[in-house]
């Protein structure tokens, strides 16, 4: 950037305001994931016009639960939050990229934003393992943003299978 750009310089600022938002609402999300206990760490939030609507961890083990992905389980939440499955407006924050079942779960519910942290080599859906994101599909695709807090997310993982090797049949990624 230039001295006196100021065209540029306003887009900065307001990626700036954009980009603090995210990294307090996926400070919530690690908030959840740091709670996981015996499950994969990873949480999730759901958030409309700043307002949250709702929090999600890894549920898997504790309820004996396939589907019991922190992502699902915040989803789930806003929809009742609101009495709507449709999810418009609305921006989702999780500590790891969506799995395939989560990342159409984002899509299906309408939600307008992704916003994830680490990465995920092998089931990452939104390019990783896998891309659900892409355009020309009947549904509008979310936004998605990835690498927010990227490393605090992936530390919790790595610390959790390194303490528990062999967890979830795979190592930390
Ligand atoms: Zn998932």
């Amino acid at each position: 950037m230039t001295p006196g750009d100021t065209s540029k310089k306003q887009h900065t600022e307001v990626q700036g305001a954009g980009l603090k938002d995210d990294l307090y609402w996926m400070s919530l999300a690690l908030e959840e994931a740091g709670q996981c206990g015996l499950d994969v760490p990873v949480g999730s939030v759901v958030i409309r016009n700043g307002e949250l609507l709702a929090r999600g961890r890894n549920r898997r083990e504790i309820d004996c639960d396939p589907s019991g992905h922190a992502e699902v389980i915040a989803l789930r939440q806003a929809a009742q939050a609101t009495s709507s499955w449709r999810l418009t407006g609305t921006t989702i924050y999780t500590t790891l990229e969506p799995c395939p079942m989560c990342a159409e779960a984002i899509i299906q519910s309408r939600v307008s934003r992704l916003v994830f942290g680490a990465y995920d080599v092998a089931s990452g859906a939104c390019g990783s393992a896998f891309n659900l994101f892409v355009p020309g599909r009947i549904f509008p695709i979310p936004e998605v943003i990835g690498g927010v807090c990227e490393e605090d997310c992936r530390n919790l993982l790595v610390e959790f299978f390194r303490s528990r090797p062999g967890a979830d049949g795979g190592e930390a990624r």
